[in-house]
C-alpha cells in the first residue's frame, strides 16, 4: 500500500524546505534536527521506498539522493543546480488525489524542516501552547513554531546542539598554530570579492575579542555581485559570533587566521547580557537557531518552561528498569541536558534521553516481531533423519565451515519450533551463503514441502539454477527456473510442475511472484540479496504459501548497531568465516598516470588464461552518461591497449537479454576483459576472473568497493584488485586505504558507516532509519544494547504495561508514525 497522504505531505515538506533554503542563500540551512540537505535526502529516501506512481524504478530519485548527500560539500553553483533538479523532479511526481496539503491543523505553521515527530514524550505538557509561557507571547511563539516547537513540551525537548564552557574559552592572544579551537568574538569587518584568478569568490571576516583579531576565510564558486552582497550581508559588523576551526598563522599579515571555520551568530546583544547567569559563568547550551531566534531568548524560555512545568512531567519508565540500567529520572535528565552543572550531569542526562529514543524504537520492533511470531502457527519441519540434507552435504567436494554449520543449526532450531522462521543471514561475499540456503530449502523437501529461492537479477537466478541442477539431480530432485524471458510454453509447464509438486525447488527473479505462479505446498522461502527487494516483494513471495519459513540473505554487511535498528525484528545469523584455502586478494591503490601498471597486470593475467574486470563508476548520476563512458573505455581498451584480447562491455542501458548474453560469454571464457559499470556488482561468480580494476575508485562507497572486489578471488588463483584514482587528497587516500588494509566486510562496513553516517551508509533503498535527535548509532552502541535488552524484556512481560500506563500510551501512540516504513514483512 502506498501511503499517498504521507507522500503528499512529505513532498510538501520538501517544497517548503526548498523555499527556506533559497531564502537563506543556499547555506544548507539548519532545521531543528538536521541540516536541509540531510532532511531532503532522508525524505527522498522515504519516497523511494514507497515507489510512487510516475517513477520507473526510479533512477532519477536515486541520483537526486546522491546529490543531496554531497550537498553539504558542494559549492553554491552546484547547490543551485541541485535545487533546480529537485524542483523539476517534484514537478514530475504524480501523487494521486490532487493538490498537496499540510498535515497539521495549524495551517499557519511556517516551516518544519524535520517532518518527523520528535522523541517520545512525557505527559502533561503536550497541550500547553508555548505562547502562553511567560516571556514568550504570540510573536516569539511564531518563531518557535518555525523550528517545530509548538507546545511547552516541544520546547523542553528542543535540545542544545552543543555547549560552551565559558570558563575554558580561548582568547585570541593565546591561540597557537594548528590548534582546534572555538573562539567567541565580534565581527569587526567583512568583505566579499572575486579572486584575481577569476575562478573563485572569497568571503573574509575579521573577528575580534578583547585580546586580538583573527581573520576567517571561505571560498565559493565564482559568484555574481548580488550573491557576493548577500554573503557579506549575512555577517554584519557587531554580530557576536562563535568560530570553530583550526588555527593558521597568516605570515603575510602577521596574524592568525582560520580557513572555512564553522561559524554561528550568537546574538546581537549577548555581550551586554554578561550579568545573566544563564549565559555566562557555566556550561552554556547553544541551540540551533533560525532568523530572529536568538540564544538568549531561547535559554530564558526553556528555563521558564522548566520552572513552570517540569514537575508535571511523569516518567514513563519503570523504576526497576531505571535502577537496572543506571538511568536518571526524566525530569533530571531534561533539566541537565539544558543546563548541566558539570560534565557528569550532562552525560547522565544524555544517557537517559538517548536510552529513551532507542528504547521506544526497540519496543516497537519487539512488538512487530512478537506479533509475527505469535499470530500465526508456523510449520514444524522437524524431520531431519539423515535424509536429503545430509546426503547433499556429503556430496559436496568440501566440508562445511564452522560458521556454516553453526548457522544451519540456528536455522534448524527455527524450523523445528512452531513459530515461523523469520531470519536474516548476513555473510560477506564468498562466505558460502548459497550452500546454507540450499540446505534450508532441502529441509522443506525432506518434510514434504516445496522451496522457493528468489534472486534480484536473471544472471544470479540462473547461476543459482545451474548450481541447483548440479546438486539436486543426483538426489533425484527437480528444480524450476522462473525468469522473465521464459516462453509461454515453458512457463505453462513450469507452473504445472510447481502446482502438482513435481518441481521441488523453484528459483527465479520477480517472475516468481507473478500472481499466476502457484505452489502446491510451499514450505520455505529464501530471498537472496534481500536489500534489493522491497518489503512488498518479500511479502508477496511469502504469501505464496501458508506462513512458510523465511530466510533472507545479504552480502552487504550492516554494522551490528544498524542491523539492530533496521532489522531489529528479525533474528540475525552471521557467516563470519570464509571457506578455507582462499588466497587473499592483493589490493593496491594507484594514481592516475599509473593506470598503465594496471593494464600490464591485466595483460599478464590474461596471458596466463585468466580474465579481468574493469569497472567504471556512475558518472554525474546519469546512467546514460555512464553507459557512454563505459562504451568509450571499452573501445579504447580494445583498440589501443589490448588489441590482442577480446574486450566485452556491460552497462545498465543494455537490454536484459544483452546483459545476460555478455555475462554468460564472460562466464564461459569467451571474453577476456569485461568493461562494466556497477551492474556487475551483485553475486556474480566467475572463478577464472582474477583482476578487478576499479577506475575513479574515490567515487564509490567502501562497502560497494568491497562488493566489487568480491567478484574476484573466487577460484584457486591469486587475485588482484586495483583501485585507481586521480584524487591525491589525504582523505581519499585514508579512506581507500581501509580497503587495501582489510578484507573483512564487517570491518569495512563499520568504518564506512563511521565516515559517512548511518543514513548514507544504508543508501537509497533501505534507509528505514528512525529519526534520532540525540542518539548516535556509532557511539551509543552500549546504550543501544541496553535499550534492546530492556525492550524485549518488556514485550515479554506485557503486564509491565498495566503498572505503567504512560509507557503503554507512548509505545502505542508511536505505532502510527515512523515505523510503518520499517521492513517488517
Ligand atoms: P556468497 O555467500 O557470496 O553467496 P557463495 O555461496 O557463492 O558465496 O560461495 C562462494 C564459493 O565458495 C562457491 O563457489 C561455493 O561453492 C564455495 N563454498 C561454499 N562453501 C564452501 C566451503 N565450506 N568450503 C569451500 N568452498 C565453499
Ligand atoms: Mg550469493
Amino acid at each position: 500500500m502506498i501511503p499517498v497522504e504521507e507522500a503528499r505531505l512529505k513532498i510538501e515538506d520538501i517544497r517548503q524546505a526548498i523555499a527556506y533554503e533559497k531564502k537563506f542563500q543556499y547555506i544548507d540551512v539548519q532545521g531543528r534536527k538536521k541540516p536541509f540537505s540531510r532532511f531532503v535526502s532522508e525524505t527522498l529516501n522515504k519516497l523511494a521506498q514507497w515507489q510512487l506512481p510516475g517513477e520507473s524504478e526510479d533512477r532519477q530519485l536515486g541520483q537526486l539522493i546522491q546529490r543531496f548527500n554531497n550537498y553539504a560539500y558542494a559549492d553554491v553553483g552546484t547547490r543551485m543546480n541541485t535545487l533546480d533538479a529537485l524542483e523539476r523532479y517534484l514537478e514530475t511526481l504524480t501523487v494521486p488525489g490532487g493538490q498537496p496539503r499540510r498535515k497539521t491543523v495549524r495551517q499557519d505553521k511556517p516551516v518544519e524542516i524535520n517532518g518527523e515527530p520528535a522523541a517520545p514524550r512525557g505527559r502533561g505538557v503536550h497541550d500547553t501552547d508555548v505562547q502562553y509561557l511567560k516571556g514568550v507571547g504570540p510573536r516569539l511563539a511564531r518563531l518557535l513554531n518555525s523550528v517545530g516547537v509548538h507546545t511547552v513540551e516541544d520546547l523542553l525537548y528542543y535540545f542544545p546542539r552543543r555547549y560552551l564552557d565559558y570558563h575554558n574559552r580561548v582568547k585570541i592572544k593565546d591561540l597557537e598554530e594548528g590548534q582546534d579551537v572555538t573562539i567567541l568574538g565580534t565581527i569587526t569587518g567583512s568583505s566579499a570579492y572575486n579572486a584575481k584568478s577569476g575562478k573563485v569568490s572569497v568571503l573574509n571576516l575579521t573577528v575580534a575579542d578583547e585580546t586580538g583579531r583573527i581573520s576567517a576565510t571561505w571560498f565559493y564558486a565564482k559568484a555574481n555581485r548580488a550573491l557576493l552582497e548577500s554573503y557579506k550581508s549575512r555577517w554584519s559588523k557587531g554580530a557576536e559570533v562563535m568560530l570553530s576551526g583550526r588555527v593558521k598563522v597568516d605570515r603575510f599579515k602577521n596574524r592568525f587566521s582560520i580557513d572555512r571555520p564553522q561559524i554561528e551568530v550568537l546574538s546581537y546583544a549577548d555581550a551586554a547580557e554578561d550579568a545573566s547567569s544563564l549565559n555566562v559563568g557555566r556550561i552554556v547550551p547553544v541551540y540551533p537557531l533560525t532568523e530572529g531566534l536568538n540564544l538568549r531568548f531561547l535559554r530564558r524560555a526553556i528555563h521558564q518552561a522548566m520552572e513552570d512545568h517540569l514537575d508535571t512531567i511523569a516518567d514513563p519508565l519503570p523504576d526497576e528498569l531505571k535502577r537496572k540500567y543506571g538511568l536518571i529520572g526524566l525530569r533530571d535528565a531534561l533539566r541537565n541536558i539544558h543546563f548541566p552543572d558539570t560534565l557528569e550531569h550532562y552525560e547522565e542526562a544524555r544517557k537517559r534521553l538517548v536510552f529513551d529514543e532507542l528504547f521506544y524504537v526497540q519496543v516497537r520492533l519487539a512488538l512487530i516481531r512478537a506479533n509475527y511470531k505469535r499470530s500465526v502457527k508456523g510449520l514444524s519441519l522437524d524431520k531431519h533423519d539423515g535424509g536429503l540434507c545430509d546426503r547433499f552435504a556429503a556430496s559436496l567436494p568440501f566440508e562445511l565451515t564452522n560458521a556454516q554449520q553453526k548457522v544451519f543449526q540456528e536455522i534448524l532450531q527455527d524450523l523445528k519450533s512452531p513459530e515461523p522462521m523469520y531470519r536474516l543471514l548476513q555473510g560477506d561475499v564468498g562466505s558460502g551463503k548459497t550452500v546454507v540456503a540450499v540446505m534450508t530449502l532441502l529441509m522443506a523437501v525432506e518434510n514434504g514441502y516445496q522451496g522457493a529461492l528468489m534472486a534480484p537479477t536473471e544472471i544470479l537466478a540462473e547461476q543459482h539454477y545451474r548450481k541447483l541442477i548440479e546438486w539436486l539431480t543426483p538426489l533425484g530432485l527437480r528444480a524450476g527456473l522462473f525468469v522473465g524471458k521464459s516462453t509461454v510454453r515453458q512457463r505453462r509447464e513450469l507452473k504445472q510442475g510447481l502446482l502438482n509438486g513435481q518441481i521441488h525447488i523453484a528459483v527465479g527473479t520477480h517472475a516468481l511472484i507473478q500472481h499466476d505462479v502457484e505452489f502446491g505446498n510451499l514450505g520455505v522461502v529464501v530471498v537472496d540479496e534481500q536489500h534489493r527487494f522491497g518489503v512488498r516483494q518479500r511479502t508477496l513471495l511469502k504469501d505464496k504459501g501458508d506462513h512458510p519459513e523465511m530466510l533472507t540473505m545479504t552480502a552487504t554487511p550492516i554494522p551490528r548497531t544498524l542491523a539492530m535498528t533496521v532489522h531489529g525484528d528479525l533474528d540475525v545469523s552471521l557467516l563470519d568465516e570464509l571457506p578455507p584455502g582462499r588466497t587473499p586478494i592483493l589490493t593496491s591503490l594507484l594514481y592516475g598516470k599509473q593506470a598503465k601498471k594496471a593494464h600490464d597486470l591485466i595483460r599478464m593475467e590474461v596471458a596466463k588464461g585468466r580474465q579481468a574486470y574493469v569497472v567504471l563508476p556512475l558518472i554525474e548520476e546519469s546512467e546514460t552518461l555512464s553507459a557512454k563512458a563505459a562504451t568509450t573505455e571499452a573501445e579504447r581498451l580494445q583498440g589501443e591497449v589490448f588489441p590482442e584480447f577480446r574486450v566485452g562491455l556491460l552497462h545498465g542501458k543494455m537490454r536484459p537479454e544483452e546483459k545476460d548474453a555478455v555475462m554468460s560469454a564472460f562466464a564461459h571464457g569467451q571474453i577476456d576483459v569485461l568493461v562494466s559499470t556497477t551492474v556487475v556488482e551483485v553475486g556474480v561468480d566467475v572463478p577464472n576472473a582474477t583482476v578487478m580494476v576499479i577506475e575513479n575508485a574515490d567515487r564509490f562507497g567502501l562497502a560497494q568497493l568491497h562488493q566489487l572486489r568480491g567478484r574476484v578471488g573466487r577460484g584457486c588463483h591469486q587475485s588482484h584488485c586495483i583501485l585507481l584514482t586521480d584524487t591525491r587528497g589525504e582523505d581519499t587516500r585514508q579512506r581507500l586505504q581501509i580497503l587495501t588494509d582489510s578484507e573483512n566486510g564487517f570491518d569495512i562496513a563499520e568504518k564506512d558507516m563511521a565516515l559517512r553516517g548511518p543514513g548514507e551508509f544504508l543508501g537509497t533503498r533501505q534507509s528505514g532509519l528512525p529519526d534520532f535527535v540525540l542518539a548516535d548509532l556509532i557511539h551509543d552502541k552500549a546504550i543501544l544494547e541496553m535499550a534492546r535488552e530492556a525492550a524485549f524484556a518488556v514485550v515479554d512481560n506485557p503486564e509491565v504495561f498495566e503498572n505503567y500506563p504512560e509507557l503503554r500510551d507512548i509505545v502505542f501512540q508511536k505505532t502510527e508514525d515512523t515505523f510503518n516504513v520499517l521492513g517488517s514483512g
